[in-house]
């Protein structure tokens, strides 16, 4: 479902764009990868994805440092300009990317969270009831 409507997402800004039609088209609406050239920020399509993964219930897997590093969730400062042109009406920066900054931000910036798990001998990211 998700992953189906940012693809309609996806679709529709290629549509409505007069720039080159590829398979890039998703840069088109960030502007973080369109005007800034950020190849170090996955986008928020990719963003939605990772959500979509993170947020079930059954998935077990730390991706906090690699959002943090590898994909450059940070760059991202929240605009909605993604929001405001998906044609399913997905929330994508609050329901997607906000809740993946706060993890981020609770595991590697949150000072108290840092000291609770040094105490705990816990790394960054790992689940609290581990
Ligand atoms: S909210 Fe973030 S991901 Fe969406 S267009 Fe703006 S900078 Fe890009």
């Amino acid at each position: 479902m998700v992953h189906t409507a940012c693809s309609s997402m996806t679709s529709i800004a290629c549509k409505n764009s007069t720039s080159a039609l590829n398979a890039s088209c998703a840069r088109i609406v960030c502007h973080v990868l369109r005007d800034h050239g950020r190849n170090d920020f996955a986008g928020p399509r990719f963003m939605v994805r990772i959500a979509a993964l993170a947020m079930h219930p059954l998935d077990t897997a730390n991706r906090l440092g690699e959002l943090k590093d590898a994909f450059g969730i940070g760059l991202c400062n929240i605009t909605k300009c993604c929001t405001e042109v998906c044609p399913e009406d997905i929330h994508i920066t609050d329901n997607a990317i906000i809740p993946l900054k706060e993890r981020v931000a609770g595991a590697f910036y949150d000072p108290i969270a840092w000291v609770w798990r040094f105490v705990r001998g816990k790394k960054a990211g790992e689940r609290q009831a581990d």
